[in-house]
């Protein structure tokens, strides 16, 4: 029991009540010690929260996507911040910017709606799970009006470059089973030159299947294949690997 999946959505509607009570049965076998259920719409938050509350070795993140940010108003507000108080909530996300999409709510209304959660995260004394995606420069702007926030890239795909800016400002970078995908060039030199003590890993279940078993259905315990692909990447063990990341979540997530 060594790995901690930083960032999976057990919450989604794709997995069944029996899928995630197999996951978390299985877990001591599949070598998993926690998994943070992050939520991305305010249903999912609610998921995510009971079933931090149901099970011992899964912790909550609630927050709003920037795709679901349209759902954003006073009361998803104040409901967000009461969840976040609850005991086995250890973040506020996932949260962020995402230009990708031509259908996405606007960047004037996802920047209020991310620094709102961020007004949040700082009040309440808690870390942040980052989703970007095309936007990491405005993304860097808005963290920096935010000095010591705590928090990590989620599923990170930038630059090494860019990379190397948010490990600046004292945040976490996340590696996916991106990373063993076969085009993953620039991600290899991602995870090669930033520092293990600032590494994440995670499986955002239920997507990004890694390889081998892309186009199934992402869980938990494939998260064993993005970390054998780092250690070949940094040239160390795998559970130099495993112990370094989980003591890195462990830290950043304040998990007792
Ligand atoms: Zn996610």
């Amino acid at each position: 029991m060594r790995i901690i999946d930083s960032h999976a959505h057990l919450c989604s509607s794709k997995y069944t009540e029996n899928d995630i009570e197999l996951i978390v049965k299985n877990a001591n076998v599949n070598g998993l010690k926690f998994i943070i259920d992050i939520g991305a719409s305010f249903n999912e938050s609610k998921n995510a929260l009971k079933n931090a509350t149901k099970y011992k070795n899964i912790f909550a993140a609630v927050g709003i996507h920037p795709l679901e940010s349209d759902s954003w108003n006073d009361e998803i507000k104040e409901q967000i911040k009461l969840m976040a108080q609850q005991d086995k909530v250890v973040a506020i996300g996932e949260i962020g910017l995402d230009y990708y999409y031509k259908t996405a709510p606007t960047k004037q209304w996802q920047t209020k709606v991310f620094k709102e959660q961020l007004e949040i995260a700082k009040e309440l004394k808690l870390p942040v799970s980052i989703h970007v995606r095309d936007a990491y420069a405005d993304a860097l702007v808005i963290l920096k009006q935010f000095p010591g926030i705590k928090g990590v890239m989620h599923c990170f795909n930038g630059t090494v470059e860019e990379a190397k800016k948010f490990i600046e400002i004292g945040l976490y970078i996340s590696f996916s089973g991106i990373i063993t995908f076969e085009n993953a060039t620039e991600l290899v030199k991602v995870a090669k030159s930033t520092p293990l003590s600032k590494m994440l890993v995670e499986t955002d279940s239920p997507y990004l299947t890694p390889v081998p078993f892309r186009g199934k259905i992402n869980q938990p315990e494939y998260i064993s294949y993005t970390i054998r692909k780092i250690a070949k990447i940094k040239n160390l063990l795998i559970d130099d690997i495993e112990k370094q990341t989980t003591e890195n979540a462990i830290n950043l997530f304040k998990i007792r």
